[in-house]
C-alpha cells in the first residue's frame, strides 16, 4: 500500500497476517530500509510486497525494529535473513529477543514462543542517526510500552515521517511498562511535529493536526 512515493505499508493484518503489525518500507534513493517485521506468520507475502514495490536494484539494508514484542518481530529473522540486512534494535529490547524472552517479547500472548533473534546493531542512549542510502534516519528511544522502545523519523520530500509503531500502549507489567517513560515519551514524540505517523496497529495519520490529536489522546 502506497502511501507517498517511496513510501509503502508491506505488512499488517490487511496485508499479510491477522497476527502481524504493520511493517513500512523507506526508500530513500539508491537503498531502503523496513520498519518492523511482522510475526513471522506471512514472510513469503511481506516479501513479496517489498519485491513489487521497489526495483530488484535497490537493496534494503536496514531492518529497524521499533521494540521487542511478537507482533513486530516474529518474523525478523526470516526476512532479515532473506533481505541480506542488518537488524538494528535498541540495547534495552535487544536482550529480550537475543534471549528469547516468551513474556517480554509477549510471545506468550500470541500462544507462540519467540526464537532468540541476534541483533547486529544495538542502539545505545537517547539517539542516534543511521544513515540509510543518500538520506538517514533519526533513532530516538522512547521507553514506556517496552523498556527499549523506539521511534524512528526521516524526512522525505519535504514530510518529516515519523514511525512511532505501539505509541497506544498498552502498559502491562510482563511487559516491564513504565507509565512515567510513557508520558514522558508521548510528550517527546508530540513535540517533534510529525506530518505523517506510521502507526503499527492504528494506520497511518496525515497532517500535523491528525497527528497530534491522536498522539495527545493517550497522554
Ligand atoms: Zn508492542
Ligand atoms: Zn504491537
Amino acid at each position: 500500500m502506497k502511501i507517498l512515493e517511496n513510501l509503502w505499508q508491506v505488512a499488517g493484518p490487511e496485508l499479510t497476517a491477522p497476527e502481524d503489525a504493520a511493517a513500512y518500507l523507506l526508500r530513500l534513493g539508491p537503498a531502503a530500509a523496513l520498519i518492523d517485521a511482522g510475526s513471522g506468520e506471512a514472510v513469503p507475502d511481506l516479501l513479496a510486497n517489498i519485491a513489487r514495490v521497489l526495483p530488484p536494484e535497490v537493496p534494503v539494508t536496514h531492518l529497524l525494529l521499533t521494540h521487542c514484542h511478537f507482533d513486530h518481530t516474529g518474523g525478523a529473522e526470516a526476512v532479515a535473513g532473506h533481505l541480506g540486512c542488518r537488524i538494528v534494535a535498541h540495547a534495552l529490547d535487544a536482550v529480550f529477543l537475543e534471549a528469547g524472552d516468551h513474556a517480554a517479547t509477549a510471545a506468550s500472548w500470541y500462544g507462540r514462543r519467540m526464537v532468540p533473534l541476534r541483533i547486529d546493531h544495538k542502539i545505545q542512549g537517547a539517539q542516534q542517526t543511521i544513515a540509510v542510502g543518500n538520506g538517514e534516519i533519526h533513532a530516538y528511544h522512547c521507553p514506556g510500552h517496552s523498556p527499549g522502545s523506539m521511534v524512528f523519523s526521516a524526512d522525505l520530500d519535504g514530510h518529516k515521517i515519523l514511525f512511532g509503531q505501539d505509541i497506544h500502549g498498552p502498559l502491562h507489567a510482563s511487559l516491564r511498562s513504565d507509565r512515567g517513560d510513557y508520558l514522558r515519551s508521548l510528550r517527546f514524540i508530540l513535540a517533534l511535529n510529525a506530518d505523517i505517523l506510521c502507526e503499527g496497529h492504528y494506520g497511518i495519520f496525515r497532517g500535523q493536526d491528525e497527528v497530534r490529536t491522536f498522539i495527545a489522546s493517550f497522554l
